[in-house]
C-alpha cells in the first residue's frame, strides 16, 4: 500500500465508501493544501480550515465547505448528497495515510497496478495457512529476535509439510481414501 523501510508494501484499499452518495466528486477529486489546512474542490472553491475530529476512536480531519458557495454551484446535490442546503462535508485521515490512500485509489484501477498486484495471487492463502494451521499469530516467546526465529521455523515447517506431499514428475500419488464422515461412522457403528 505504501513505501516502508523494507520497500513497497502492495495492497488494495477499499473504494471511497461515500463515492456512491456523492456521484459528482469523490475525495480524490479535491486538492489538499496541508499547510493551509484546507481543501479545494474541482469547482475552485476552498474549504474552511479543517478541524480535528474522531472517527471510530481514531484521529480524523473534518473539512466543511461554505454552504453559500456550494448552494451557488450547479453540482451541489450530486456533490454533497444532501437536499437541505448544507455545504460538502469531508472526513480525511491525517496527512501521510490520506496521501497514500488517495494515491493507491487512483492507481489501483490502472492496468499496470493490477498486473503488479497479480503477482501476489495465491500469497494470501499461503500465508494464512501458517496463521490458521500452525499458530503463527501467537508468539510463544518474548522479544523480536525470538519471535523472528519462531516465524522462520514455522515457515520452514510449512515448506517441509508441503514438500512431503509432492511426488516425482510423471508419477501419480497414491490416492488417500477420504475419511468417513461422522454420519457414516455412526451408521457403521449401528450396523455392526
Ligand atoms: S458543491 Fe461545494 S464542494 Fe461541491 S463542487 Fe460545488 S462548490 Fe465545490
Amino acid at each position: 500500500m505504501g513505501d516502508g523501510p523494507f520497500g513497497a508494501l502492495t495492497g488494495p484499499v477499499r473504494p471511497d465508501p461515500r463515492a456512491r452518495d456523492h456521484p459528482g466528486f469523490t475525495k480524490a477529486d479535491f486538492t489538499p493544501d496541508w499547510d493551509a489546512r484546507t481543501l479545494t474542490c474541482p469547482r475552485g472553491v476552498t474549504s474552511r480550515p479543517r478541524k480535528p475530529t474522531l472517527g471510530d476512536g481514531h484521529e480524523r480531519l473534518s473539512v466543511m465547505f461554505p454552504s453559500a458557495a456550494c448552494r451557488a454551484g450547479e453540482d451541489r446535490v450530486e456533490c454533497t448528497g444532501n437536499a437541505d442546503g448544507r455545504g460538502r462535508h469531508i472526513i480525511l485521515l491525517p496527512e501521510p495515510p490520506q496521501e497514500i490512500r488517495t494515491r493507491v485509489r487512483r492507481e489501483q484501477d490502472t492496468r499496470e497496478r493490477q498486473e503488479h498486484y497479480a503477482i501476489r495471487a495465491g500469497c494470501e492463502a499461503t500465508v494464512s495457512e501458517t496463521g490458521h494451521a500452525h499458530g503463527l499469530r501467537h508468539c510463544r516467546c518474548h522479544g523480536n529476535a525470538k519471535t523472528h526465529v519462531q516465524h522462520i521455523l514455522t515457515a520452514a515447517g510449512t515448506n517441509i509439510i508441503r514438500l512431503s506431499g509432492c511426488h516425482p514428475p510423471g508419477t501419480t500419488p497414491p490416492r488417500q481414501p477420504r475419511p468417513a464422515t461422522r454420519f457414516r461412522q455412526l451408521c457403521q457403528a449401528l450396523t455392526t
